[in-house]
């Protein structure tokens, strides 16, 4: 983004550094502050400024700083719709001037990456009026050998230049989301395990970047083949389905904590890492930082919720089916998480911690069907729910399309001799 600034498109970036919100849910790449304009000189008759609100600066003092006083401020803020107690350091405002004698005639701020407000005086009264911010959608195909891990083999992949590493991570993480019912990432990725990946890379009409959504995958990954394509039913609700249409998603999760690597899968038995004797182990303990968060495998109710022994501070979950989930050695509990509470698959109901019997920071997950251990990664989740039957030739045709961005096709080579002839 600096190389960008610095290539001329400084102006039409300046008035777009605004971030309202947490500065981590900010949408498109954070900018450079900028940096307060002063006046050209008198014969000049209409002018901007821009300003930035300062780290413990409040909204009155900069607005002061620009010659607007307290009434103004009163009727700017309301007319904006803003919080100014919610305003973050780094919030540009930008201001128009018509005549030296006074203060400036309008304010422009960016309240929402689609959406500027600009309050403009008109006699004694300010009046708003609201500019949309238009983004335009382009699909980038990104295909790479995975290694270690996903984020790993994205950042090997060669467009570094376009896509910074925050919004690398992320793809990592929206992609681990699209297979989270098929692959446990922290632990079935192999060398020479391969990825592609549709995703949109959004523009605004401002020249800002951020990523969109993903639209097809494909994974190669411990000898299995996945592919993903998202579609959206009319309802507005997408889901991410297979080749023939069945949704990927199932019951259960196949990793119930953010992948980053795992320290010992699931055996018959194996040397308790404290206890040094060994025992059957009846999970699988995914190695991850203190704090990480602990995510329901599947939709369920809190059976426990407290203290258990060797397991310390330990998360049980009844499931449909007879089918319970332990989540072991944690750290705390996430709010209202209690004893009969209801939580959703993939809700965060703890962190990972090393309370109890633990050698270092980890979770310790148990899959249990009718009070028995099982390897969570050997039960069988069943087939996902089709797309409805009168939604089938819309997924087809949208498939279709996604495929030909996904796997752009040798010449020579028809779409048909790649199993759409063969479709039911
Ligand atoms: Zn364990």
């Amino acid at each position: 983004m600096r190389r960008l600034v610095a290539t001329g498109l400084a102006l039409a970036i300046l008035g777009a550094a605004a971030m309202f919100a947490a500065a981590d849910a900010w949408p498109w790449r954070r900018l450079e502050p900028v940096a307060a304009t002063t006046p050209p000189g008198p014969t000049v008759r209409g002018w901007t400024t821009s300003d930035t609100l300062r780290q413990g600066e409040t909204l009155g003092e900069l607005f002061n700083r620009q010659g607007l006083g307290a009434v103004d401020l009163e009727a700017v803020v309301s007319l904006l719709g803003i919080d100014p107690r919610r305003l973050r350091a780094g919030q540009v405002f930008n201001f128009g001037h018509h005549d030296s004698a006074t203060g400036p005639t309008d304010v422009t701020v960016r309240v929402r990456p689609d959406l500027e407000t600009r309050v403009a005086r008109s006699d004694d009264r300010w009046l708003a009026e609201e500019r949309p911010i238009r983004w335009d959608r382009h699909p980038v195909r990104l295909e790479g050998r995975i290694v270690t891990s996903l984020y790993d083999a994205m950042t090997a992949a060669t467009w570094s230049e376009e896509i910074d590493e925050n919004d690398r991570i992320r793809l990592a993480w929206d992609l681990a989301d699209v297979f989270a019912w098929a692959v446990d990432f922290t632990r079935d990725i192999q060398p020479d395990d391969r990825f592609a990946v549709v995703f949109e890379r959004e523009v605004s009409e401002r020249g800002e970047t951020r990523l969109g959504r993903i639209l097809a995958s494909r994974l190669e990954v411990a000898g299995r083949r996945l592919a993903a394509f998202r579609f959206e039913t009319p309802d507005g609700r997408a889901q991410y389905y297979d080749e023939e249409g069945t949704s990927l998603r199932r019951a259960f999760l196949r990793a119930p904590v953010e992948f980053r690597r795992i320290a010992s899968g699931f055996s018959r038995s194996r040397k308790h890492p404290i206890l040094g004797v060994w025992r059957r182990h009846q999970g699988i303990d995914y190695s991850a930082a203190a704090g990480t968060p602990v995510l329901a495998a599947g939709e369920g109710t809190v059976v426990s919720a407290g203290w258990s022994g060797g397991y310390g501070r330990m998360v049980e979950l009844r499931h449909r089916s007879g089918i319970t989930t332990r989540y072991a050695h944690l750290r705390g509990f996430a709010k209202d998480i209690r004893i009969g509470a209801r939580v959703g698959q993939g809700e965060v109901i703890g962190y990972v911690g090393s309370t109890g019997l633990a050698s270092g920071a980890h979770l310790h997950y148990e899959f249990r069907q009718s009070g028995v251990a099982r390897d969570p990664n050997q039960v069988d989740l069943g087939n996902g729910e089709p797309v409805p039957a009168d939604l089938r030739q819309p997924f087809l045709t949208e498939r279709d399309r996604l495929r030909a961005l996904l796997d752009p096709a040798p010449p020579t080579t028809s779409v048909a001799a790649d199993g759409v002839a063969g479709d039911r």
